[in-house]
């Protein structure tokens, strides 16, 4: 009740901070100098390389520091990771609308924190440990009367054309965002997504979906969006309730400049600045709570309506990687995050 309070006064975005480790093939690059405040919500950050000036004197090297919900150092594991999140996931079983977010530039752990290595269990990203978590808690449910079913569907999101992960592959298939019909009861349209296929989801098939995550090897230059959509029935009380958990792996956040762009390169680079600045742009319309919400203007926010805003929860991981040459970069993702916070 009191978190319920305490989230509805600051808006319905939570921010964690995430820093990977330096990994064995970046042994001989240099690391960013990073200290954690005690209460895991404070970051500072330090350049390594000392500014020696043309007398001799060593300058301080420049300090960035940032506070955010959450701050996860180089050591913390999936399951830590994990553990800050399941009540989220719960939430989405409650009939909430969820949305997770990666952010951040390309290798600074988005990936690994959303799908993780699926052979090894104990590396296992959020989406698998999302569903087992969900698939576990709605067979605990069913002695309460809970009958739920599961739908899993993985949309991908490249050069603002959707393409369905889970289906055929055939690239002829056409996927249109459409809003159903409300009716009469009031309630808010729902998003459709045609052709999609979506696989429902029980302990036989769990593996199977799980593992359509690891055959995801497109480049760090799409979005894609996991989602499982929760539809509860109490055959007990009669109770209904529907709520859909969204687990979306963003496109790498660097800048243009950065990467040098042409022709079919540059026009990515522009779709994914404009849908992850419209991202910003919700968010913050959101948090002002303006009249006018500016959804349409990217497939991914258009995607994800219902689910940012009214009767939803939103938590973005920013990944950061250690890096002494991706300190810009990092940078821009910190601030990135601590404005939509
Ligand atoms: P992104 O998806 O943001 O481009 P990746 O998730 O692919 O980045 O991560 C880049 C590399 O760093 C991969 O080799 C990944 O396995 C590794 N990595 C990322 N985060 C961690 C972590 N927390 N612990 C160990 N290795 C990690
Ligand atoms: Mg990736």
């Amino acid at each position: 009740e009191l978190h319920n309070t305490i989230q509805e006064l600051k808006g319905n975005i939570r921010v964690f901070c995430r820093v990977r480790p330096m990994l064995s093939s970046e042994d001989c690059q240099q690391s960013c100098a990073f200290s954690f405040g005690q209460e895991k919500r404070d970051l500072v950050i330090e350049s390594s390389s000392t500014n020696e000036s043309a007398c001799g004197t060593k300058k301080a090297p420049p300090r960035y520091e940032f506070a955010f919900d959450r701050v996860f150092t180089p050591a913390a594991s999936q399951e830590d990771v994990f553990d800050e999140i399941a009540q989220l996931i719960q939430s989405a079983l409650d009939g909430y609308n969820v949305c997770i977010f990666a952010y951040g530039q390309t290798g600074s752990g988005k990936t690994y924190t959303m799908e993780g290595n699926t052979a090894d269990h104990s590396t296992q990203g959020m989406i698998p440990r999302a569903m087992q978590q969900v698939f576990n808690t709605s067979l605990d449910l069913k002695e309460k009367g809970w009958q739920y079913s599961i739908e899993a569907s993985f949309l991908e999101i490249y050069n603002e054309t959707i393409r369905d992960l889970l289906g055929s592959g055939d690239a002829n298939t056409k996927h249109e965002i459409k809003l159903s019909n409300p009716g009469n009861t009031g309630s808010a349209h729902e998003v459709m997504v045609t052709n999609v296929k979506t696989v429902v989801v029980t302990s036989e098939t769990q593996n199977r979906a799980v593992a359509a995550t690891q055959c995801n090897e497109r480049s760090s230059r799409s979005h894609s969006v996991f989602r499982l959509k929760l539809v509860g029935e109490n055959h007990l009380t009669g109770e209904k309730c529907q709520g859909t958990l969204n687990l979306i792996d963003l496109a790498g956040s660097e800048r243009l400049s950065q990467s040098c762009s042409t022709g079919e390169r540059l026009r990515e680079t522009k779709n994914i600045n404009k849908s992850l600045s419209n991202l910003g742009n919700v968010i913050m319309a959101l948090a002002n709570k303006e009249q006018h919400i500016p959804y349409r203007n990217s497939k991914l926010t258009f995607l994800l309506q219902n689910s940012l805003g009214g009767n939803s929860k939103s938590l973005m991981f920013v990944n950061i990687s250690p890096k002494e040459e991706s300190l810009q970069e990092t940078l821009c993702s910190l601030r990135f995050a601590t404005k939509v916070n």
